[in-house]
């Protein structure tokens, strides 16, 4: 099959949501049509369950799940689907938001009774500043929820998308018929067998066909008929370019518990999602059908086994294929590398392959030569831009708890921090080292993993700090007004892994402040502004 065949038939793609609206079900049955897996119940929830927050064992347990789901990998009608895992849990959000790089469209799974909620909203909003193509599935129609105009408008208002629906419920709950697929012209009607839901479509091209009255009671046929009127009339037509560019959002309803309306989503999700997109690195656009490869890290996996300290890294191919045992430049370090053994995932499992396309992901072992954000290319020096690091919520010192053990210290700290676990800021005038991250939860599994990993002890300290920003230098280096801000603030500056300056701020209040005094500083809050 030639190149472009291969890249044609893939759909790279991301699901988010809050946590418990539906994401684990829904991959589950997406993986089910595409005969994957056997049996509902193989694909393991990799959240954090309730109230387990400082168990360790449950970190662990979140862990081992999170590198058997990270990609699950299928083929459906003629198309090579892969689904990139995304945490729901919004102490993980910093590695869904750089997931969001490697896919070329999300599906956003929202929970009819309770609308968008917060950790929808951040997602979304990532997906939104990069213009990333979505649809939107609303999920758990057979329980009582919002009126579906009301959600929509909730979506567009919340989420600030532009939506069209594709799909509409007849009744919802107790009194859910079933659903009127838009985009197929055809009736989907609700049993509480999942088998019988996926097959039993009746085609229904005239909704005003007195037929309908025979299929759902008079009344729910009334109230469609409106309800597609008000539709055709309030929301635009579906317009692919639209979809594609990130202008306009296609709706579907339905019910992933239930197996209810989810072949109609991924029946119109592989004709309408994109194949693979082409990728901005700092040098030039690399479009997909070009035949050297060239491809970027966007997750690391340190290996659950504590005895080899070797890693997976994530390697979102974005032109060419992968060849195993071919030598690839690693362009940061200016080296070229040979993997003997790379993994491509398919399902639930990995396995060793010889060649994946632009738009697959390949799993590489590493001993510690790959950061995230690193580029590989068959020679040519790219830079793939598009992963900024977004300014932790929490910040703490880390001091060093065994004297002994300082190196180990100091090697753990540096591969968790190329993980992506947290990230790690030092102090300009003492040197000390501040950890930073989104959510309480990661103090902990750095804590636990720089013990069981490499035997290094650590405590924490305090540091209050309100937000980190970047600071952008100015073109003259020796301004007054910015070595004045170096001189005033200097028990505040620091330097993120990169060496580049960040401000700690301690309150919204000294940011107003140093923007006043200094108005023409310019501060960043997230690490990519160049
Ligand atoms: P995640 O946190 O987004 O991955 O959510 P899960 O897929 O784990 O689902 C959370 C809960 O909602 C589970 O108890 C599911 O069984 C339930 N659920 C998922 N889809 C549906 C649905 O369509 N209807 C109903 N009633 N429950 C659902």
């Amino acid at each position: 099959m030639s190149l472009e065949t291969e890249i044609q038939k893939r759909r790279t793609f991301g699901i988010i949501s809050h946590p418990d609206a539906g994401k684990t079900t829904l991959t589950e049955k997406l993986l089910l049509f595409g005969g994957a897996i056997q049996e509902a119940g193989a694909v393991k929830s990799n959240k954090i369950k309730k109230g387990a927050t400082s168990d360790f064992m449950e970190i662990e347990r979140q862990r081992g799940i999170s590198v058997a789901t990270s990609v699950l990998a299928f083929n459906y009608k003629e198309h090579k689907i892969n689904i990139l895992d995304t945490p729901g849990h919004k102490d993980f959000a910093e590695d869904t938001f750089r997931t969001l790089t490697a896919v070329d469209s999300v599906i956003v799974v929202i929970d009819v009774a309770k609308g968008v909620e917060e950790q929808t909203e951040k997602l979304v909003e990532v997906c939104r500043m990069r213009n990333i193509p979505m649809i939107v599935f609303i999920n758990k129609l057979d329980r009582e929820g919002k009126d579906a105009f009301d959600l929509l408008d909730e979506v567009e208002q919340k989420l600030g998308l532009h939506v069209t629906p594709l799909s509409f419920p007849i009744g919802m709950g107790y009194d859910f018929k079933g659903i009127y697929n838009i985009w197929e012209k055809n009736i989907n009607l609700f049993s509480g067998d999942s088998r019988k839901n996926i097959e039993e479509t009746i085609s229904f091209s005239d909704i005003n066909s007195p037929e309908l009255e025979q299929l759902i009671s008079e009344q729910s046929a009334a109230t469609l008929r409106n309800d597609l009127e008000l539709v055709y009339e309030v929301y635009p037509a579906f317009d692919r370019a639209a979809y594609l560019s990130g202008a306009q959002q296609p709706v579907f309803f339905g019910s992933a518990l239930n197996n209810f309306g989810v072949r109609e989503l991924l029946d119109c999700f592989v004709e309408i999602a994109p194949s693979p997109l082409p990728k901005a690195s700092e040098e030039r656009l690399v479009q997909p059908n070009e035949k050297a490869f060239t491809g970027f890290v966007f997750k690391i996996h340190a290996n659950m086994d504590p005895n080899h300290r070797d890693r997976l890294a994530f390697v979102k191919i974005v032109s060419g294929s992968f060849e195993r045992n071919k030598p690839y430049l690693h362009t940061r370090l200016g080296k070229k590398l040979k993997f003997s053994s790379p993994n491509a995932f398919f399902a639930e499992k990995k396995e060793v392959v010889d060649i994946s396309y632009a738009g697959d992901i390949v799993g590489l072992h590493d001993t510690g030569n790959f950061k995230i954000g690193d580029t590989l290319t068959e020679g040519e020096v790219l830079h793939f831009r598009g992963i900024p690091s977004f300014s932790p919520e929490h910040f703490r010192y880390i001091n060093n708890a065994d004297p002994l053990k300082s190196k180990q210290l100091e090697k753990g700290i540096d591969q968790l921090m190329d993980e992506g676990v947290a990230q790690l800021f030092t102090l300009d005038f003492n040197g000390r080292k501040v950890i930073g991250t989104v959510g309480a939860l990661q103090y902990e599994v750095i804590q636990y993993r720089l013990e069981h990993e490499y035997g290094a002890k650590c405590s924490y300290e305090n540091f209050p700090i309100y937000k980190a920003c970047w600071v952008e230098a100015p073109e003259n280096p020796k301004d007054p007004d910015y070595l004045d801000f170096l001189r005033v603030k200097q028990k505040f500056l620091a330097r993120d892994k990169q060496g580049q300056l960040v401000f700690l701020a301690d309150s919204a209040f000294s940011i107003e402040m140093v923007k006043q005094k200094y108005p023409q500083l310019k501060l960043h809050f997230t690490s990519e502004f160049l």
